[in-house]
């Protein structure tokens, strides 16, 4: 390598320090060489090592996302075996791609205990993540905690405002324990704060026809349903509960009592 190069190079790396992109310093020298073994012009060469920044970058960022999410367990989409549900294989191929976000649309996933639900709804939000969405996973319960803690401090209008800079709001377990009026009211707002400005995945055990119950006011319910299923995939999986394969356990007492394995 002539004095030249070398020289060139080490400003390269310095050039690469201040603009806080290592990468660049790993790739700058070591392309050179592929690039000029196999004859690539400038643009070839200058891209190559960009590129190399942009999706080491793009990746710390999925990270970074992905430890924000708060997932319970971390699941991907690519985890989960379709066999068990082949009838969702190709939605939620669809959805993985990210398309649904940008068009602030929803996900419900319905069906029994075990089925894939908390799964699903994960890899959706890894996939998110990693799309480059701000990514928020949480239980219903927890989310009513969070709002009325809001609520509470006069700070529920700005709350809601925060949220809907994530791309993505999970909430978990909708219907494992029913709402007070107030909480359902909280959630009524979060759900109507969201509607076609940003997505939400939603899973529960429950049918809608349960979600009355659930929120202790038909109308609330309806007027909630009404709002996710605008614009949203519904997905229900059905079966038995995974956790309990070739257990000899065919199904569970009922889909209504809270599931201990959770
Ligand atoms: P649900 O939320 O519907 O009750 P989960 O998503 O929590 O069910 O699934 C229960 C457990 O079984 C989890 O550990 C999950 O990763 C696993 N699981 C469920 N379905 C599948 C599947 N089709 N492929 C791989 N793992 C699965
Ligand atoms: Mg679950």
């Amino acid at each position: 390598m002539g004095t030249k190069t070398t020289d060139a190079l080490k400003q390269v790396h310095y050039l690469a320090a201040a603009l806080k992109a290592p990468r660049i310093t790993e790739a700058a020298s070591r392309l050179a060489d592929q690039a000029r073994d196999a004859g690539w012009t400038h643009e070839d060469y200058l891209a190559a090592v960009l590129e190399r920044e942009v999706s080491a970058r793009n990746a710390s960022g999925a990270r970074l996302r992905i430890r924000a999410a708060g997932f319970g367990a971390l699941k991907t989409l690519e985890d989960f075996d379709f066999d068990t549900q082949p009838a969702i294989r190709q939605q939620i191929g669809a959805l993985a791609s990210g398309g649904f976000l940008t068009e602030a649309r929803n996900v419900v996933l319905l069906g029994p205990p075990g089925t894939g639900k908390t799964h699903l709804a994960t890899g959706l939000g890894v996939a998110a993540a990693r799309h480059g969405h701000r990514v928020l996973f949480a239980t219903a319960t927890d989310w009513v905690t969070r709002l009325t803690d809001a609520h509470r401090s006069g700070r529920l209008p700005q709350e809601l405002a925060r949220l809907r800079r994530y791309g993505l709001i999970i909430v978990d377990e909708v219907g494992y324990l029913p709402f007070e009026q107030d909480a359902a009211n909280l959630f009524f707002q979060l759900v109507s704060s969201r509607y076609e400005h940003a997505s939400l995945v939603l899973t529960s055990n429950l049918p809608f026809s349960g979600w009355g119950n659930v929120f202790g006011d038909q109308a609330v319910a309806a007027a909630m349903i009404d709002r996710i299923v605008h614009h949203a995939d519904v997905l229900t999986l059905k079966g038995a509960s995974y956790r309990l394969r070739g257990r000899g356990i065919d199904s569970l007492p009922s889909i209504r009592t809270r599931d201990p394995a959770d």
